[in-house]
């Protein structure tokens, strides 16, 4: 079969991509090896899609060329996605920083994109196995069905994470095979796990929560982590993971908005335990766990200045170093990709090989927690559809 334009992945980036190229009167078939589109999406937000962010800029984006994100940002906002939202009736609400749901399914976003591909003359097929990729005037993709003959190819294949959602390598790997580099790659929006001698700390906590300012090399995230019985996770974590490497410590500032040697000091001649007066701004679990492990809880007035001080040091500093992340299997995006210096900013088109384009997650663009990764799957989505 010919075609003007193959898109293989039909997530977010690759739907995207084939509704714009359709409506520009391309004759466009999707290719998904999955049994059902949009897999990522109706899992995304925890089933209601946080679909976009309503303060985007490059700054919210990772890549090893920061500049890259820009072009295709400014000609895809988060305007554009809710006006498409609105023209199918779906209704969406704003929640913390700028983040917006749906109000009922992420469901209803790919029924949404289904039927923009519809009506663009778009074929999706589902269930298709790719076997092979080649290129000789024109690209060549072999299923296990029939060859398709595309003038265009773009891979919209994803990430690594969560296989289980349909991700694999093959989009690398194409990538690698007509010669673009891509940058290392890692799990990121992802919980710590810890060494073993501090497993019965984390353990013990499990299920607790606090609003924590955290560092990492030069970034910094405050909000909620919260502890699981192998480590860290909640929103906040996953934020810092992204730019965490291997060896890294990460600084837990436990009171961000409290200064905990002013109460030391005015509680210093009183009878209150060390564990009841950081329950009053901690967990309850958490204080008895931490005083347990770095100062056996005892009336204020037994502590000495200097150890108030390195407690309170320990408070506001608490150096933790995790022995790894929990992987692709628990991560919500793959950080690094096809290397954006050998991709065309307007186009997503390689400079090397004509034709081909690589969009969304695939990409070295990784966004941060709050709408921003499927955010740039429209975007640069959109921006091949203009091109292919
Ligand atoms: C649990 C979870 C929750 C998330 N929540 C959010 C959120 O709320 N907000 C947000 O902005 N981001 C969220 N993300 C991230 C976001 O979903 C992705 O970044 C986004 O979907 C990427 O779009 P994409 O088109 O690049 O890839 P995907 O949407 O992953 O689509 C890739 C497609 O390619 C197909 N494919 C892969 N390999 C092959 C192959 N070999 N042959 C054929 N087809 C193939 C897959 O089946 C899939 O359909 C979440 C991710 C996860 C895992």
């Amino acid at each position: 079969m010919t075609t003007d334009v193959t898109i293989i992945g039909a997530g977010a980036s690759g739907l995207m991509c084939a509704i714009e190229a359709g409506k520009r009167g391309r004759n466009v078939v999707v290719l998904d090896h999955a049994a059902r589109a949009g897999a990522k999406i109706l899992a995304s937000g925890g089933g209601r899609c946080n679909f976009t962010n309503l303060r985007i800029g490059p700054s919210d984006y990772l890549s090893e060329n920061p500049h890259f994100c820009k072009s295709a940002l400014a000609r895809f906002t988060p305007g554009d996605f809710t006006a498409l939202l609105k023209k199918h009736g779906i209704t969406y609400h704003e929640k913390e920083q700028g983040r917006l749901f749906c109000r009922r399914s992420s469901q209803l976003v790919v029924e949404m994109l289904e039927r923009e591909c519809a009506a663009s003359g778009v074929e999706v097929r589902l269930n298709s196995r790719i076997l092979n990729i080649a290129k000789k005037d024109r690209f060549l993709i072999t299923t296990e069905r029939d060859e398709l003959n595309a003038g265009s190819l773009v891979v919209a294949t994803g990430g690594l994470s969560f296989r289980s959602l349909g991700a694999t390598g093959l989009g690398y790997r194409t990538a690698s095979q007509f010669g673009l580099r891509v940058t290392p790659l890692n799990p990121a929006l992802v919980p710590f796990i810890f060494h073993a001698e501090d497993a019965a700390f984390f353990k013990g906590l499990s299920g607790a929560s606090l609003v924590a300012s955290l560092r990492c090399n030069k970034s910094r995230f405050r909000g909620e982590i919260l502890f699981t019985h192998q480590g860290l996770s909640g929103p906040a974590i996953l934020q810092i993971s992204s730019y965490w490497e291997k060896g890294d410590e990460i600084i837990v500032d436990l009171l961000p908005d409290t200064d905990i040697l002013d109460l030391f000091k005015l509680e210093m001649r009183s009878k209150v335990e060390m564990q009841t007066l950081l329950s009053r701004h901690l967990p309850k679990r958490f204080s008895k766990a931490f005083c347990y492990r770095y100062a056996v809880s005892r009336p204020l007035h037994d502590y000495t200045q200097k150890e108030l001080r390195e407690l309170a040091n320990l408070l506001h500093g608490w150096r933790l170093k995790p022995s790894e992340t929990a992987g692709y299997e628990k991560a919500e995006v793959t950080r690094g990709g096809v290397d954006t210096r050998e991709l065309s900013s307007k186009t997503m088109e390689s400079t090397k090989v004509p034709g081909l384009y690589f969009v969304g997650e695939l990409v070295d663009v990784t966004g941060q927690l709050g709408g921003y990764n499927l955010h740039w799957a429209w975007a640069s989505g959109y921006a091949a559809g203009q091109h292919v």
